[in-house]
């Protein structure tokens, strides 16, 4: 549930490895040049999507947690994201994974 927020940050670093390398590159035209901040800039935008996301997620955590968030009926474990279906709003368990539960 967690570890996919970390997603982003090996993909941002990636990006901005890339960009500091493009940085380097002695080019005849300028039509390459990147600015110095964009590699940092990348960086700093993958790391807060990132702490977007645990926020996100932690918060969901925290409502299960207190009771207040949509349970399974099968196993009481939260439910994952809505997804819309034929017979209405659906969520899966995360857990056991059982059939979709009726999205509150
Ligand atoms: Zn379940």
């Amino acid at each position: 549930m967690l570890l996919p927020c970390l997603l982003p940050l090996p993909l941002g670093l990636a990006l901005a490895w890339t960009a500091a390398v493009a940085e380097g590159v002695p080019l005849s035209l300028d039509l390459w040049a990147v600015p110095v901040v964009v590699p940092q800039m990348i960086f700093l935008g993958s790391l807060l999507l990132a702490a977007l996301c645990l926020g996100v997620q932690t918060w969901r955590l925290w409502r299960w947690l207190s009771g207040r968030g949509a349970v399974c009926e099968g196993c009481g474990n939260m439910l994952g994201a809505r997804q819309g279906g034929q017979p209405g709003d659906t969520r899966r368990c995360l857990r056991c994974s059982r059939d979709p539960c009726i999205a509150p």
